[in-house]
């Protein structure tokens, strides 16, 4: 830590124009009877957040000296990225803004790079989501990052990383994975971007503030320096048992956010949207339409599910919905991607799962098969001591729900299951009646479920569907070559 400390501040320059850096951490505008220093708490906060664009005026505004009209547009300013009404009224729920957990990163979006808004069949759509200049450079194909550091409290190191894996994967699935792909390294000497929980000054330009308040910052392309404030009492969403105090704050929700920065997104005025600087906790948090239209804005679109080749060994690459695919195996070939290869001594009784899975824009879905919740260590939390009732969250596997049918075996396959099914099924969850079960190969063809149909590899020389045609009576003879009959 106290070597990546001087790398950071060597690294800071590089960034600390405009808005691309973090901003100082937020004071509380706690009201405290003193009207004026409510105010200049206020003043204060809108300019680090870049909604004061006259410095002078905050940095000057002692007491009656602030000017009341760059007051009120900072205030609509402010209102416009939380998705509120710019009335520049300091109403109550305006107010409450100042003391809301969110983002250390500035609201300022002034500098983000002018995309066209998206055409989305003919109804415009409101651009809320902001591309910045700073994104990855087209040389940068590969991105790599490395989690340095992991939480203090609560989350346990291996959840850190493997959140923050499904938050990078999440991301990757609506990139073209020929323009940037993101994998991890555990050398992070050769990382792009690096993860890292930090408490308080940590030797950039600002210090993070203790529970609640500022929850994290990211500094932009290229310098992908991801801090988390290690003081937060992160969780691990609904299954945790952590989720239901006061300040819990749900690690994949922020680290899908800060990882947008670290693409290069600044800040969505979509209150939905991942990219909104203020954190609201959703047990079902994942990318939504406005964050996917602006990363895609820097990257490109994922043109269709099967843009990415995600089919393996010659196998053909079917869509079978706006975000799923499947892959027709050649012979010999099986599995999800056909990257498996059929033994050759293995008899016919196969158990192919060509199916489709999830690509693209698809998301994961919330339910806790996909998250392996291995552990949440108990130690003290950064709030007041509570008494809670720890319950030691269950490691449930992805086969915890039995996702398999007909007598298969679940095999637990990192985040994802892989159905082993009985002789007779077929399909990821073993429930279509396997084709080659009635083994429509003829002349000693090994059948291959293929989705709902069957592949026959045939013996030479026999040819045709089901391997009916060919054999002596079809060799050439005398150099003649026979006619073909039609199945
Ligand atoms: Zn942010
Ligand atoms: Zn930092």
């Amino acid at each position: 830590m106290k070597l990546f400390t001087a790398l950071v501040v060597v690294s800071v320059t590089v960034v600390s124009t405009a808005n691309g850096r973090p901003v100082d951490d937020v004071t509380t505008a706690a009201a405290r009877g003193d009207e004026k220093q409510l105010r200049n708490e206020q003043i204060a906060y809108l300019e680090r957040f870049g909604h004061i664009k006259n410095k002078k005026i905050a940095t000057n505004s002692i007491g009656e000296q602030f000017n009341d009209d760059e007051f009120t547009e900072g205030i609509k300013s402010l209102q416009k990225i939380a998705g509120l009404e710019p009335t520049g009224v300091l109403d109550e729920e305006t107010e409450k803004l100042f003391t809301r957990p969110r983002c250390g990163m500035s609201d300022d979006n002034s500098e983000s790079q002018p995309v066209g808004e998206n055409d989305d069949g003919g109804k415009r759509r409101q651009k809320r989501y902001a591309a910045t200049p700073y994104r990855w450079p087209s040389y940068v194909q590969s991105l790599l990052y490395s989690v340095d550091s992991t939480a203090s409290f609560n989350l346990a190191p291996s959840t850190v990383s493997a959140r923050i894996k499904e938050a990078f994967q999440e991301w990757q699935n609506v990139i073209p994975k020929n323009r940037l792909r993101i994998s991890e390294t555990s050398d992070s000497s050769r990382a792009n971007l690096r993860v890292n929980f930090f408490t308080g000054s940590h030797g950039d330009c600002c210090p993070f503030d203790g529970p609640y308040g500022v929850l994290a910052h990211t500094f932009y392309p290229t310098n992908g320096q991801i801090h988390f404030d290690d003081e937060e009492l992160w969780t691990d969403g609904a299954s945790d048992p952590y989720q239901t105090q006061s300040r819990a704050i749900y690690f994949y929700q922020v680290a899908l956010h800060e990882l947008g920065h670290s693409l290069g997104l600044g800040h969505s005025s979509d209150p939905s949207a991942i990219m909104a600087p203020y954190y609201q906790y959703s047990s079902t948090a994942h990318l939504t339409d406005d964050d996917i239209r602006g990363v895609q804005a820097m990257y490109g679109a994922v043109s269709s599910p099967c843009s990415n080749g995600p089919c393996l060994n010659g196998a053909t690459c079917i869509e079978t919905g706006p975000s799923t695919y499947r892959c027709a195996c050649k012979s010999f070939y099986t599995g999800t991607n056909c990257d498996t290869e059929i033994s050759t001594s293995s008899t016919s009784t196969s158990t192919s799962t060509s199916t489709s899975t999830s690509t693209s824009t698809s998301r994961p879905t919330s339910t806790s098969t996909t998250k392996s919740t291995t552990t949440s260590q108990s130690t003290s939390t950064p709030t007041t001591a509570t008494t809670t009732t720890t319950v030691a969250p269950v490691a449930r596997s992805p086969c915890y729900s039995s996702p398999c049918h007909n007598g298969a075996t679940c095999v637990n396959n990192g985040n994802s299951f892989i159905c082993s099914c009985t002789a007779g099924y077929t399909g990821a969850r073993c429930d279509t009646v396997n084709p080659c079960t009635s083994n429509p190969c003829q002349n000693g063809g090994l059948c291959t479920s293929n989705g709902n149909g069957f592949i026959c590899s045939c013996r030479w020389p026999y040819n045709g569907t089901t391997c009916q045609h060919g054999g002596s009576l079809f060799k050439p003879r005398h150099g003649r070559v026979p006619r073909r009959r039609r199945n």
